[in-house]
């Protein structure tokens, strides 16, 4: 991929040096008054580094509360001024980014809707060109990691070097525990795409209700996150949008108060020493692991060879269903999650499967 200016990394966004990096604040800006106490209550804390309220809301439905527009610009600088807390709004075209830049935001952040939309990424990349600004990008709504990286690169063209991400989680047709499910799997690979980009995660997105925050929050500072964007509100029960996922700043406080932070590298050389060795294992393990599955595939091959000689089909479901149930019953007196042993498993017939057909196809002999 090419990002052609270089991306800052969270430590070299000026005072941004927290971790976990905390932006909270309500999902809407509803009136002068609940943006200051909520701000108010928030700074309180001790804990919040940045303060979030949407203006300009994007809702799947219309009827819905839109956000109180450019004038709620106003109540945000009060709490950058008298507060203390920089500020960070939703933008999703350029009139959005304009008003934010008139008004001092100092950090823009696009929603995970308009991430999906390149004609709208664009736009608002072209008017950001020139500002001097932080840009934090929400995950598209569809788990597409190229759509993700298609946004950075038109941010990141604009000349924007501070950029960051959120990990909202992903829109599912089923209903599941979660509003927005997380698959931990595409930030994992974004990060090992983007090593220095930020990546905050914001598990009121991705819960869609207050009981889940700390779950998700512990896991995102397992896999070593910069940061949480989490919705809080000085009334959540009353909150003009997503009131169930919102907290108050006090209960922020206790939340942040109870997770558990853990350093990303070993301090001293015998903590390292220990790792090492440990992952030294594991390694020797995995080298076993390919050479058994290795000999499995060859065992498969003579299967298929004979299968081929005698003229009968690849699958036969009855005996692909006894071996997975014994995986399976095997595996659960081991530890093993049954979701587990039937992915893992299915991987791998699907493999022997492959295999069998080149055969059959004369490819492989
Ligand atoms: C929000 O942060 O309030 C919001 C609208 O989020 P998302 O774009 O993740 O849906
Ligand atoms: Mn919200």
């Amino acid at each position: 991929m090419t990002i052609q200016a270089e991306i800052k990394p969270l430590s070299q966004w000026e005072e941004y040096h927290n971790r976990p990096l905390v932006i909270a604040g309500p999902c809407s800006a509803e009136t002068e008054e609940q943006v200051i106490e909520t701000a108010i209550g928030l700074k309180e804390t001790g804990k919040v580094d940045i303060y979030r309220a949407g203006i300009w809301k994007p809702r799947t439905r219309p009827n819905s509360f839109e956000g109180v527009g450019s004038k709620g610009l106003g109540w945000l600088k009060k709490v950058k001024q008298e507060i203390g807390l920089p500020i960070t709004v939703e933008v999703a075209n350029t009139k959005h980014v304009y008003e934010a830049l008139k008004f001092g935001v100092d950090i823009l952040w696009i929603g995970a809707r308009t991430t999906a939309n390149p004609f709208a990424m664009q736009e608002i990349a072209n008017a950001m060109k020139g500002a001097d600004i932080g840009v934090l990008i929400k995950n598209p709504v569809n788990p597409d990691l190229e759509l993700w990286i298609g946004a950075i690169e038109r941010i990141s063209n604009a000349g924007i070097s501070k950029i960051g991400l959120v990990h909202r989680g992903f829109s599912t047709y089923e209903k599941t525990l979660y509003r927005n499910l997380p698959q931990w799997q595409i930030p994992i690979e974004m990060k090992s795409r983007l090593p220095e980009i930020p990546m905050i995660n914001d598990p009121s997105h991705i819960g869609g209700d207050s009981a889940l925050l700390l779950d998700i929050s512990q896991k995102a500072m397992d896999l070593n996150y910069d940061g949480l964007m989490i919705e809080s509100h000085c009334n959540p029960k009353e909150a003009w949008s997503d009131a169930k996922q919102q907290i108050t700043p006090k209960e922020l406080g206790q939340l942040l108060d109870s997770l558990v932070l853990r350093d990303p590298l070993p301090h001293d050389e015998n903590q390292l020493n220990v790792l090492d060795e440990l992952r030294q294992k594991i390694n020797w393990l995995d080298d076993q692991f390919l050479d058994l599955i290795e000999s499995r595939m060859q065992i498969v091959q003579s299967i298929g060879e004979y299968k081929k000689r005698n003229n009968i089909s690849v699958l036969q479901s009855s005996r692909w269903e006894e071996i997975i149930y014994k995986s399976i019953e095997k595996g659960a007196k081991k530890g093993l999650s049954r979701e587990f042993i039937n992915k893992a498993f299915k991987a791998i017939h699907q493999e022997s499967i492959n295999h069998q057909m080149e055969i059959l196809n004369g490819k492989k002999d």
